[in-house]
Parts: C-alpha cells; sequence; structure tokens
C-alpha cells in the first residue's frame, strides 16, 4: 500500500497540490485551496481509502483541465468512473492477482459501491436534463474521463 501512497504524494508534489492525511473518514478536494484531505491515517490505509484517494485526485485534475465543474452530479460521474478507470488500469479490480487485496469480498463490495455511487449521480444528472439518456451521459463524460485519466494513470502507476 505505502508504495500507492507514495506515488500519489509524488503527483500532489508535481502539480503543487497540498495534501492532509486525517483520521475522520472523510475525503475531499477544496479546488480554492488547492488541497486533498484523505480521512485516514497513512499507516492505516486500505484499498478503499485507496479507492476514494483516486477519486479526489480525479477532482484535483480541474486544476489542469479547467473544466467546467458546476454541474455537480455530472463532475461526480467524471471523478468516480475516472478513479475506477484507473483502478482498472492498474490490475486493481481483477480478483485474482490483485496487487492491493486477495479478499474476495472486500474487492466486490468495493466495486459494488462505486458502481452504485457512480449510477446514482448518472441518474440524478439525467432526471436534470430532460430528454436525456444514459448514451448522451456517456457521450457527455467519456472524453473528460480520457482527460482526467491521461494525467493521472502514468503518474500512479507502480512498477
Ligand atoms: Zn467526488
Amino acid at each position: 500500500m505505502r508504495e500507492y501512497i507514495e506515488k500519489i504524494k509524488d503527483f500532489c508534489k508535481k502539480y503543487g497540490i497540498d495534501i492532509k492525511f486525517e483520521n475522520n473518514n472523510e475525503f475531499y478536494f477544496v479546488p480554492s485551496e488547492k488541497r486533498v484531505h484523505f480521512g485516514n491515517k497513512e499507516s492505516q490505509y486500505n484499498f478503499s481509502d485507496l479507492y476514494k484517494s483516486y477519486h479526489e485526485l480525479c477532482h484535483s485534475t480541474v486544476l489542469m483541465t479547467n473544466r467546467d465543474t458546476k454541474n455537480y452530479a455530472k463532475e461526480e460521474v467524471v471523478a468516480d468512473l475516472s478513479a475506477g478507470k484507473i483502478l482498472l488500469k492498474l490490475g486493481m479490480l481483477k480478483f485474482k492477482d490483485n496487487p492491493i487485496s486477495n479478499n474476495f469480498k472486500e474487492i466486490a463490495k468495493l466495486i459494488w459501491m462505486h458502481i452504485s455511487y457512480s449510477g446514482s449521480w448518472a441518474t440524478a444528472y439525467i432526471k436534470d436534463n430532460a430528454g436525456f439518456t444514459f448514451n448522451d451521459l456517456k457521450q457527455d463524460v467519456e472524453e473528460e474521463i480520457n482527460k482526467v485519466t491521461d494525467i493521472l494513470k502514468q503518474e500512479l502507476e507502480v512498477c
């Protein structure tokens, strides 16, 4: 786990983002202060914390892409699906030979949690836009997800 946290720190250092590790289970990004808050101590980090941290780093890429984040539901879909895509690319959503966890239940629970999180924001986004479909949403967020993951993927890859 430690090497993944070090990669996160390297990423933040490179882009001038401040990190606070706090023991309160709250993960969030403050754009105006260029700071991410991670709600666990480094020494107690688990797989779920890592996913949440990647989610916040995905939000932080707004500093590099200047994307419009006024629509909160859309921004949540972009951040969470981007974080999921990064985990997928890093092999962390596999049940076998997972570099972080060999606990099937833990991985399944994590995948389910984020599917339902993204799904609820996607539903909210579609409801806010009359006539909108999931396909429209996909087109709307796909390019942004690619931009976000392009910025983060190589930086977070642990060799
Ligand atoms: Zn978020």
